[in-house]
């Protein structure tokens, strides 16, 4: 049986990330049900990030804005934002991963065993054995079902496509819009080049993994719509999940990504948040394999580092808003005003990087755009005691240090 330190199952963003960060210090197999380098996923992403972290390269378009479109308003959000190959980003860290020693092969996880202080993976193909098993295989972990470890799920469901159409007039948008139909779908539209866009739609949803598929003939609609005489090159789509994990961690075993739900509750950013975390993961990881500490509360330690418990108390308030936005009267709307009482400061939301302060300000704009009574029907029963426990604590907070600053400001 061949022997590695570290399996890798999946070779997505968080499989692919973890592989190029430690191949130059482990023996890795990294194993991938699909063809490696190959995704159905659109990552739009900032231009800082793909600088800090190497991938600039597989950049096909550069935007100073995002708008969002609800029934009633619009925002533009201002933020240095780039489109990706989403497969050029794959092939690259594949490329680097080998490089380094990294061994990729195409055959599918399909159980696992303990033995001798690791465990013994079965593929389709054969038998591995490695003391650390990363488990990165997005929505789809067949682990996580096994151990049915999800505590709480809410998804955005997508189906798309890239489209090949006649160059277009005017220039082009990122953009999301909303259809206004009965299902509350949206429009997503990351530009490729000036005769190729990713264009997908999708549905928020609850406790559900989805079905891409059931959005199909919308998008078809949506397509015939906007490019009749566009081609699909390629198919996108799929489910993106966040929420809470019953464990983040077995022994020997880790997850990382989506399958960890690392995706950020209330916005379909795991990708940026897969780029920002993975060299902190990697560190984790690399001290518990020197030191042989590779048990289940040690490996949860490392999963808890990846996230910082105010931003996910957050972040459960705006998934717990965005679900009811698509539901309400409005459709959205509540959301989109929210983004432009934010103004300049909106693009922390999307980019997942919170100050308390930013915190405590958007708890605020929140309460001046929505009145407190329309927040209490508008959040789902479930969540209700959590929510409004977080609501009123990061308000109390907010309405504290304003008035410190103003009593500062007075006695200076
Ligand atoms: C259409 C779409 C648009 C998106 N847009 C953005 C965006 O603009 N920005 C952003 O930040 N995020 C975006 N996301 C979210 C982002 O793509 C995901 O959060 C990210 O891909 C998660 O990475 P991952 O590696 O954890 O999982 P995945 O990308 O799902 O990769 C998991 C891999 O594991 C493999 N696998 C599964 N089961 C097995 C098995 N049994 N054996 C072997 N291999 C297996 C899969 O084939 C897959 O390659 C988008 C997602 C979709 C679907």
């Amino acid at each position: 049986m061949e022997k590695y330190d570290i399996i890798i199952a999946g070779a997505g963003p968080a499989g692919l990330t973890a592989a190029v960060e430690l191949s130059n210090k482990f023996k890795i197999l990294v194993i991938e049900r699909r063809k490696p380098g190959t995704t159905s996923c659109t990552w739009y992403s900032y231009a800082d990030r793909v600088k800090k972290y190497n991938i600039e390269e597989a950049v096909t378009t550069r935007f100073d804005e995002i708008k969002f479109t609800s029934p009633s308003q619009t925002h533009y959000m201002k933020d240095d934002c780039v489109i990706l190959n989403h497969n050029k980003v794959l092939q690259l860290w594949i490329e680097r991963a080998r490089k380094n020693g990294a061994t990729i092969r195409k055959e599918t996880f399909m159980d696992y065993a303990y033995k001798d202080g690791g465990v013994v993976v079965k593929t389709g193909e054969d038998e591995y054995f490695a003391r650390l098993l990363i488990d990165a295989m997005g929505t789809g972990s067949k682990i996580v079902a096994k151990y049915d470890l999800i505590k709480r799920h809410d998804a955005w469901v997508i189906y798309g496509g890239l489209i090949r159409h006649e160059k277009l007039e005017t220039p082009y948008v990122l953009e999301y819009y909303p259809l206004n139909d009965v299902d509350n779908s949206y429009v997503g539209i990351h530009p490729y080049s000036e005769t190729e866009t990713n264009i997908y739609v999708f549905q928020g949803r609850s406790n559900t993994m989805g079905k891409p598929a059931e959005l199909k003939g919308i998008f078809d609609k949506t397509i015939q719509k906007l490019h009749p005489n566009g081609k699909k090159i390629q198919n996108l789509g799929g489910t993106i999940v966040s929420g809470a994990l019953k464990k983040y961690a077995l022994d020997n075993i880790i997850f990382f990504g989506a399958s960890g739900m690392l995706n950020p509750d209330g916005c379909g950013m795991g990708f940026n948040e897969i780029l920002k975390q993975h060299q902190t993961f990697a560190k984790g990881i690399t001290k518990a394999m020197k030191n042989n500490t590779l048990d289940q509360k040690t490996l949860s330690k490392i999963a808890d580092s990846l996230r910082d418990q105010e931003v996910l108390n957050f972040q459960k308030i705006i998934g717990a808003f965005s679900l009811y936005f698509i539901k309400s009267k409005g459709k959205w709307d509540g959301g989109v005003k929210w983004l432009n009482a934010m103004d300049g400061e909106s693009k922390y939301w999307m980019r997942n990087e919170f100050t308390m302060e930013w915190i405590m300000k958007a708890t605020l704009r929140l309460h001046k755009v929505i009145p407190i009574k329309e927040t209490i029907s508008m959040i789902p029963m479930d969540n209700l005691p959590f929510v409004l426990e977080q609501l009123a604590r990061f308000s109390v907070k907010a309405a504290t240090s304003v008035v410190k600053n103003k009593m500062k400001k007075e006695a200076g």
